[in-house]
């Protein structure tokens, strides 16, 4: 099976580099295509149960975790807060979610 760990953190690199990458204002066909992606994702991530407890997290009755497409600022927004509902689930630490855009768009070290 994939090392769950490695995955994850080049998972994470891809994921949180798409969300600096998205449009500042997306197009309806941007933000379809983004849905799409994190649907066909969330079943196809090779760690099954985090593949599954993402679903689950994602189609929260109350719609609350549904993915906000409108704009980089939302997007970036929304997969720091995805990130950490993982990062509570696995006891880390969370991440500051007002520190999303240095650390994964301008860029500092880790
Ligand atoms: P990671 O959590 O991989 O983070 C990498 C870097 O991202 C950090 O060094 C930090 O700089 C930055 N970062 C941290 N939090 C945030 C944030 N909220 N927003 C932006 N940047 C942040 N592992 C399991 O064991 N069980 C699971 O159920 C599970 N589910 C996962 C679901 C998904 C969708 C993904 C992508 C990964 C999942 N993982 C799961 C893997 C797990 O999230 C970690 O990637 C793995 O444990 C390695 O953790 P890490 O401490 O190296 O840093």
């Amino acid at each position: 099976p994939p090392d769950v760990e490695q995955l994850g953190r080049s998972t994470w690199t891809l994921l949180h580099s798409m969300a600096a990458t998205y449009p500042e204002k997306a197009s309806t066909e941007h933000q379809n295509n983004m849905q799409g992606f994190l649907k066909f994702f969330s079943k196809l991530y090779p760690c099954w149960v985090c593949a599954d407890d993402f679903q689950t997290w994602m189609a929260h009755p109350s719609g609350r975790n549904q993915p906000k497409l409108g704009s980089r600022k939302e997007f970036g927004w929304w997969m720091c807060e995805a990130h950490n509902e993982v990062n509570r689930k696995l006891g880390k630490k969370e991440f500051d979610c007002r520190f999303w855009e240095e650390r994964w768009r301008s860029g500092w070290k880790d």
